[in-house]
């Protein structure tokens, strides 16, 4: 029996969701996981959405200081399928400012990793991730540009599947980057995953590039392609990690195949171009006047009103504005965003003449969690440089699922496996498959029936 069918025969009564955010709430101090907490849920399977996907009348700020106070008069299309089809909901998580960021340190509040609080527990999804670790029964809404779903279902150790691009529909999501974000799925088990994924994704006439796709036919995957300079370039504790998992993966029937992406590295700033260029475009609507927090002076100069306004935004976000900007001036966009696009498009033929034949299997994060007072001292580029595995799967839009494969040093060790357009079903079954044989390990258990 899965958790959900666990769960529905447990028929938990009203008492159960008093006690769950009560408990939720104290371990919330220590965690950071989640922005609010909905403590008037009474029913149905417990379900986080992350901070920047709207909930109808529930505060929605993406952890940035200048929504403060938007109240969404709509939910998500995403949000909407699964309250209606029995989820609760429990509460908005904490995430990286507008999805910026990969440890989740780029938030009003510090969000820490439930194996170790000195730690970060990735992001920028890092409630979502932090929930799925610490509830026995919980889905996680969550959302992905360049790697957000992956890496903190990683560094938490909990499964995290992003979808192909426009296979769930984007209505109702904050958006970061258009051509980029996904909503997706952060839980404990595949099978959670899979029942909650079979209720958004779909069409939706609120979201032109959301289509109903048909998944391709072959089923089992047998062949596994691994990109040797990405596995070398990973930290030793990881890199020995990963090789046991393949070991294990040989051992179950999978067959592995050594290969190489020309200029593979470059999917790095074609990502970041691509993700700020849009980023900077997206957040001009934050200025003062109709989301969030409002400048109620109108006697202002144009520069004096406008700078007030968006003096709200963190670090991170003006960063992005300004080199977003900078990379689609008249001046400089075909040296950069356009030429961006077009090795995007080429990166997609370079990875699809693989994906024909099985998947692309990689650690997810090339380091275990660092120590939150580590990534505090890096720089913006060193920063960046850890999504250097997670970024090819969504800069091409392309469907893959981060799960649990080891663990070092009491810390958990993550896999991607990264597969064609629409074979969100075929990844499912693979982890599902893998789960049979490996234990996994959680910190805390909240919400038992
Ligand atoms: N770390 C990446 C970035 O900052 C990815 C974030 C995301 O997927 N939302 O752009």
């Amino acid at each position: 029996m899965n958790s959900i069918e666990e769960f529905k025969a447990a028929n938990p009564e009203k008492e159960y969701y008093t006690k769950l955010v009560e408990e939720l709430a104290k371990l919330n101090e220590e965690l950071g996981a989640f922005n609010n907490i909905n403590f008037s849920i009474n029913g149905g399977y417990p379900l986080s959405v992350k901070d920047n996907i709207c909930v109808k009348d529930f505060e929605t700020t993406a952890s940035s200081k200048i929504l403060r106070g938007y109240v969404p008069p709509f939910s998500a299309t995403a949000v909407e399928r699964l309250l209606n089809s029995g989820f609760g909901f429990l509460g908005k998580t904490n995430m990286d400012e507008f999805g910026f960021g990969s440890f989740g340190i780029n938030s009003e509040r510090l969000a820490r990793n439930p194996f170790d609080k000195t730690r970060v527990p990735g992001g920028s999804s890092s409630g979502a991730a932090i929930a799925a670790s610490v509830l026995k029964y919980h889905v996680a809404l969550a959302e992905s540009t360049g790697g957000s779903i992956a890496a903190p279902a990683s560094f938490c150790g909990v499964v995290g599947l992003t979808p192909t691009y426009g296979r769930v529909s984007r209505y109702g999501l904050i958006d970061y980057a258009s051509s980029l974000d996904k909503i997706g799925l952060i839980s404990r088990s595949a099978s959670e995953i899979r029942y909650a994924f079979d209720l958004i994704k779909g069409k939706d006439s609120y979201d032109a590039t959301c289509v109903d796709a048909k998944e391709p036919e072959n089923k089992r995957i047998n062949k596994l392609f691994i990109i040797d300079s990405f596995v070398e370039r990973v930290e030793e504790k990881v890199n020995s990690s990963f090789f046991k998992t393949l070991d294990k993966l040989s051992g179950m029937g999978y067959k592995i195949e050594h290969i190489e992406i020309a200029d593979i590295d470059d999917t790095l700033p074609v990502y970041y171009i691509i993700a700020m260029a849009e980023a900077s475009t997206n957040l001009a609507k934050y200025m003062g006047f109709k989301y969030g927090s409002k400048v109620e002076d109108f006697s202002k100069e144009y520069n004096e009103f406008f700078t007030e306004a968006r003096e709200l935004f963190g670090k991170e976000a003006k960063r992005r504005i300004v080199l977003g900007t900078y990379v689609r001036s008249a001046s400089v966009r075909n040296k950069y965003y356009y030429k961006a696009l077009q090795l995007r498009g080429l990166f997609s033929q370079r990875f699809a003449e693989y994906l024909k034949d099985g998947f692309i299997i990689l650690p997810t994060m090339p380091i275990l969690p660092p120590k939150i007072a580590e990534v505090s001292e890096l720089s913006p580029l060193q920063t960046y440089m850890i999504d250097i595995l997670t970024v090819p799967a969504n800069l091409l839009g392309l469907p893959h699922i981060s799960f649990p494969t080891d663990y070092a040093e009491g810390l958990p060790v993550g896999t991607q496996l990264i597969g064609a357009p629409y074979t969100e079903h075929t990844l499912i079954d693979f982890v599902e498959e893998w789960e049979k044989g490996f234990a996994y390990k959680f910190k805390y258990n909240l919400g038992s029936v």
